[in-house]
């Protein structure tokens, strides 16, 4: 890709409401921008990242056989009275009139429309399991939405649900996702940990988060040595506030801020008994479907990341989130041809084997697109100026400690493969 095909938009400042460190960097590297309140709309340069999330995501839910769908984002209010959330929900929900005076919401969530969906469709336990999934975007009024993507009204979440003949075949696919989710957050590179949680407005007894430590986190977190732990939200469930002191105290548990990126629930029966989605079972009796669900922000992730991986020029990210693997800069290379040809040779070679890649061929400074590309924070940089294309040199600047190295032409290769890129 060459940035005369690919539109990057830079800012020097950013807006004083930007409070956070990853929520400036979004905005100042141009990966969004803000619409209205805790609703963005995303450059390509950002989309990117959300995608190379989805990707992992779908590879690995497909690999516990899990398949994706897609529901409808406007939601009949009927199915949410069926379940008894359409008054328990409260303003999150946005709820509006059709022509017809009926009434709907913006799904923040989909146990409704899922559960409503598959309950038509099956009717034995031969049917089940069935697992599946969608990546969309969910609407919730939130109170307060702060910090960019990370707490939005409009965000992607990928959004899971599995159905069951028994507990027992619920508990073993539960365990399917969590170890799922932790293959999804090594691959995406992140320093993560899992917490016993609240199952709040979503319901059923067991559920466990998936949080990205961040001292910008909201959520309250009592882990021991190895990262275990709950979210303090439980504790206060679970304990007095005098035992949970005394237990805090005897575990040497410490409290750490936490950013929920993923949240998984044993909804049991909730929702099937509600709505009416029964099997027949293999003595057949009429049982409600056991169900789990499993969500993962999406688009908080982005936020997250950034929040983990920083420095005073910009964002540092992990190959596995990073838009581009590599960043060529031709210094002038509208104005000399040598310098514009090796540039072009580097991203042929590049392109052939696959490297993603982006050229800056703009007509702009050094200086500036150097700053660019620092702050985008792509891990790899490659410059090319007048003196080093005469010589057939190309300057290596890694982005994690910003070391410059000259590399021949000829050895690009072999550097390339050291990257691993
Ligand atoms: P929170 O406690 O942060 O409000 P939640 O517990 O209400 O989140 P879930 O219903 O568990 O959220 O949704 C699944 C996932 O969707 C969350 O783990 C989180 O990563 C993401 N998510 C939820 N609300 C938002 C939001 N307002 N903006 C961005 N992502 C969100
Ligand atoms: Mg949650």
């Amino acid at each position: 890709m060459k940035v005369s095909s690919f539109p990057i938009f830079t800012l020097k400042g950013v807006p004083s409401e930007a409070e956070v460190p990853s929520h400036q960097l979004m905005i100042k590297s141009g990966m969004i921008r803000k619409l209205s309140s805790g609703q963005y709309s995303w450059y390509p340069l950002g989309y990117k990242v959300v995608k190379k999330i989805e990707e992992v995501i779908r590879q690995e839910l497909n690999n516990i056989g899990c398949r994706e769908i897609l529901m409808p984002t406007v939601q009949p209010a009927e199915l949410w009275q069926d379940s008894d959330r359409w008054d328990k929900y409260g303003p999150e929900l946005l709820r509006f009139k059709d022509r017809n005076n009926r009434d709907f919401c913006l799904g923040p969530t989909f146990e409704e429309v899922i559960t409503d969906l598959v309950k038509n469709d099956v009717s034995s336990y031969k049917n089940l399991p069935i697992n599946l999934f969608q990546i969309s975007s969910k609407f919730r009024d939130e109170i307060r939405p702060r910090f960019g993507v990370m707490r939005a009204r409009e965000f992607i979440m990928k959004d899971a649900y599995s159905f069951h003949e028994s507990s027992i075949c619920l508990d073993k696919t539960y365990e399917l996702y969590k170890t799922a989710y932790k293959r999804i957050f090594e691959r995406l590179m992140l320093d993560y940990t899992i917490v016993d949680a609240d199952s709040g407005n979503i319901g059923g007894d067991v559920s466990h988060e998936f949080h990205i430590i961040a001292d910008i986190g909201e959520d309250d977190l009592l882990l021991d040595k190895n990262m275990n732990g709950m979210n303090i939200e439980i504790a206060k469930v679970k304990y007095s506030e005098h035992d949970l002191s005394k237990l805090i105290k005897k575990s040497g548990l410490t409290h750490k801020k936490g950013i929920e990126v993923g949240h998984i629930f044993k909804l049991g029966q909730k929702y099937s008994t509600k709505m009416g989605a029964s099997v027949t079972s293999n003595k057949s009796e009429v049982i409600d479907m056991f169900m789990g669900c499993y969500g993962i922000g999406v688009t908080r992730i982005v936020a997250a990341a950034i929040e983990q991986n920083y420095d005073d020029k910009g964002i540092i990210w992990p190959s596995s989130l990073s838009p581009f693997n590599a960043a060529i800069i031709e210094i002038d290379g509208n104005k000399n041809k040598n310098v514009r040809s090796l540039a072009q040779k580097l991203y042929d070679i590049m392109q052939s084997k696959k490297i993603d890649v982006i050229l800056d061929d703009r007509q702009v400074t050094f200086g500036n697109k150097s700053k660019d590309w620092e702050l985008i924070g792509v891990p790899n940089i490659f410059i090319i100026g007048k003196k080093e294309s005469e010589e057939q040199l190309i300057t290596f600047q890694r982005r994690a400690d910003n070391k410059k190295e000259f590399v021949k032409l000829d050895d690009i290769e072999k550097l390339l493969e050291k990257l691993s890129i």
